[in-house]
Order: structure tokens, then sequence, then C-alpha cells
């Protein structure tokens, strides 16, 4: 039974990234470059004025009491007439810089009479000025291969005039799920039946990272029902089945991904939530069987299945930052297994503080909902004190202050 680390290693080495996608700029958007971007042009692609102000000479000793307004030049106007000693342009930011200006002076450090500026502090030579291919020279890499497009990269690639980008491909995602006590959303409830939310979660968390779910629907626990959904499944770039992959007499799950000629890579992690994870391999394809409890369905997605899926889009960062954060009670559990604990964080002065976010029981929905870290403590140990530093995958971008 492979550890939680080499349950991650072992999946992350059998997955590459999916093909290449030319999109437009702005849909480019959380997706990963999957060329070198080049630069075509200087940027900036002339010299400028960084201020509202006067274009100058900078003074070489004999400062005149005031210059004469020989000019104007607006944002998207013409450097047309050369700056001569004595003289001032006026001058907007963005402007190009006219010759034989070497420096611009901030409007607030002039004063403006009667077509005459007075400067009322030194001036230094290029000061004010952004010079061509001081941000970016023609030619340099602007964006490598690999980088997750946020909006400085948007701007960047924006600013060079790119209106179609190379991203790695979306991963499609199957989601099966198994039993014969489901029924589907909308349908009515009646007692010992549930309602298939794994679908629903698992398509969230597949949403959420950029993949696009395709969900099956229910295979019934029946070995026929199994077999037509998951040859389905396996059009997709992944398949996720959830549930049927304990021990149980129904679990069909891993015999009849056997009987499709999926390879079985592993059967059972050292974790909890989540134990009778399974992971295959159909080819290329990856099929994550995952058990069907929803904190555990959630928990090993979110811990073993989303670095696979991001690494499939191309991601070379696939795992959540480790964050150090600090007991606020003792926890106590058996060795053997890593744990994720589901806790509430409070950004205080000295760091997170995590507190259960209650039962932690695998049945317990609302304290994963209620939970913004998962806090992951070592399987060998088997008591934390309060006040003890632990590391923790955070899941919500955002957490509660402190009060006081
Ligand atoms: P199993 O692995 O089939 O024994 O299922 C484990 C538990 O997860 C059972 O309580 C199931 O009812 C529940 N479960 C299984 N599939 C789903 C699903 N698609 N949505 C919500 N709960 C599920
Ligand atoms: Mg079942």
């Amino acid at each position: 039974m492979p550890t939680f680390e080499e349950a991650r290693k072992i999946i992350l080495a059998g997955i590459s990234p999916l093909g290449v996608e030319r999109v437009t700029l702005l849909e480019s958007l959380g997706r990963v470059i999957a060329e070198e971007m080049i630069a075509p042009w200087d940027m900036p692609l002339y010299d400028n004025s960084a201020m509202d102000g006067f274009g100058v000479r900078a003074p070489s000793g004999t400062e005149p009491a005031a210059l004469k307004i020989t000019g104007y030049i607006p944002a998207g106007g013409i450097a047309a007439s050369e700056v001569i000693p004595g003289c001032a342009v006026k001058i907007m930011t963005g402007a190009p810089i006219p010759p034989g200006c070497d420096a611009v002076v901030p409007v607030e450090e002039t004063e403006e009479e009667n077509g005459m500026v007075r400067i009322l502090k030194p001036v230094f030579r290029h000061q004010h000025i952004r010079f061509k291919g001081e941000d970016v020279a023609a030619g340099d890499t602007v964006i490598a291969a690999g980088t997750v497009m946020r909006p400085p990269g948007i701007s960047m690639l924006a600013s060079f005039g790119k209106v179609i980008v190379p991203v790695y491909r979306r991963a499609r995602v199957a989601i099966l799920s198994t039993g014969d006590e489901l029924i589907e959303l909308g349908e009515p409830i009646t007692s010992g039946r549930i309602i298939n939310s794994n679908a629903l979660s698992l398509a969230a968390s597949i949403k959420e990272i950029g993949a696009e779910p395709v969900i099956l629907g229910i295979a019934r626990d029946n070995r026929e029902s199994h077999v037509e959904k998951m040859v389905e499944g396996l059009n997709a770039d992944a398949l996720i089945t959830s549930a049927g992959v304990s021990a149980g007499d129904r679990d069909l799950v891993r015999e009849c991904l056997a009987e499709l000629g999926v390879r079985q890579v592993f059967w059972k992690v050292g974790i909890k939530p989540g134990g009778p994870t399974a992971f295959s391999m159909s080819g290329g394809k990856p099929v994550f069987s995952l058990p069907g409890n929803p904190v555990s369905t959630m928990i090993t997605f979110e811990e073993l299945v989303r670095p696979a899926l991001l690494k499939m889009m191309g991601h070379r960062k696939v795992i959540r930052p480790l964050v150090k954060v600090t007991l606020a009670e003792e926890v106590r559990k058996k060795p053997g297994k890593v744990h994720f604990l589901r806790v509430r964080l409070t950004m205080g002065k000295g760091g997170y503080l995590a507190s259960t976010s209650g039962d932690q029981n695998t049945g317990i929905l609302k304290t994963m909902l209620q939970a913004d870290a998962l806090v992951i403590l070592p399987a060998d140990s088997t008591s934390f004190a309060a006040g003890e530093e632990v590391d923790a995958h955070i899941l919500n971008e955002t957490v509660a202050m402190e009060e006081g």
C-alpha cells in the first residue's frame, strides 16, 4: 500500500500534458501557455514621458530662471520640434520625447505664466523618461512556456498585440457514479435512496480548475451497467469513478475496470479519509476510483486527483502550497496513515490558527463545508498538542481575521 506521498508521486509520474490549442487572449486566463512568447518589438516602443509636465534639456550648470514654452505634445501626439536650450515643451504622460529633450519636469515642480515656465526644483538628466526597450527588449522571452496566465500575463501579451495564444488543452474528465441506492438530483427522494451528490461535487471541483466535467450518470451495481458506462468514460481524457471501490460484495469498480483491460496501478493508500482509493491506467489515460463517501470523494479529489488534472493541463506547479498553521486544540490519531483534518483558520499575529471545523467522521459533510483548510497529520505521529505547528493545504482563498 503506497503512502500518501508515494501515491501522489506514482499518479503524477503517469500523467503527461494534453495537446495544445489556440484561444483568444482573454480565454487564456487561468490556462497554461504552451510555447515561449517572444517580444516582437521593444517596450516601450519609443522614449516617452512618465509624467505630465515639461520636456527640457537638463541644465549643464547655468540654469535659466524661466524657459520659453515652444510646443505641446499630448499623449498620442507627435514629437515634432526639437527642444533647444532655454526652451521647454509641454508634454503629457505617454507622449513621445522630442529630440533634444533629456528630462521631464513634473507639472507640480513648475510654475507656468505668459508662455514661460519656471522650474522650481533641481532637474536631473533622464528623470521621468521611460526609455525605449527599458521594460522588454525585442526578442526577449516575455512569458515562458508553462506559465499560468494571470492578469499581468494578459496585460503583457495584449501590449505586444497577441490576439491568439497557444495554451494546453482543458482536460475532459468523465465522472461515473456507482450504486443502486443513488438517484439523480431533481428526482424525488425516498427512504433508502441518496442523491448522487458526488457527480455534482466532482463536476464543481473539475470546473474550478478549468477542466471540463462530463457527467456519465449512474452505473447500477451490476457488471453490465458498470462496463457500459466505463467504456463511455474512457473516451474522455480521464475517468473518475465514485464509490464501489471498497471490499463490499457489490463493489464492482476494480473488477469491471480489469475486465476492460484497464491496468490497476494501486489500490488503497495510507490516508484517512480516502483509504480505498484506486488508481489505474487505460493506455495513457488515468482512471481514479474514489471512495463514495462524499467527504472522502472530495478529499481524495483534492489531494490526489486535482494535481494530476492540473499536470494534464500543462501546469508545472500542481501541489497547493503547504502552509504552517498552529493547532488551537489537541489532536490525537492512530499511527500508520496520514490524516486529513478539516479545520477552520483564523489569521492572527502569529500566522494561522487552526481549529477543527467539527466532527471528523467521514460521514459528516458539514465539517467539510466549514473547512478552510486540510491539516495534513503525518502518518507516524499520534498526538499533537495545542499550539503545535502543522502543515495544511488551504482550500478557501480567504480566511477570517482574528478578532480584536
Ligand atoms: P460505497 O463505496 O459504494 O460503499 O459507498 C460509500 C458511501 O458513499 C455510501 O454511504 C454511499 O451511499 C455513499 N455514496 C456513494 N455514491 C455516492 C454519490 N454518488 N453521491 C453521494 N453519496 C454517495
Ligand atoms: Mg456502493
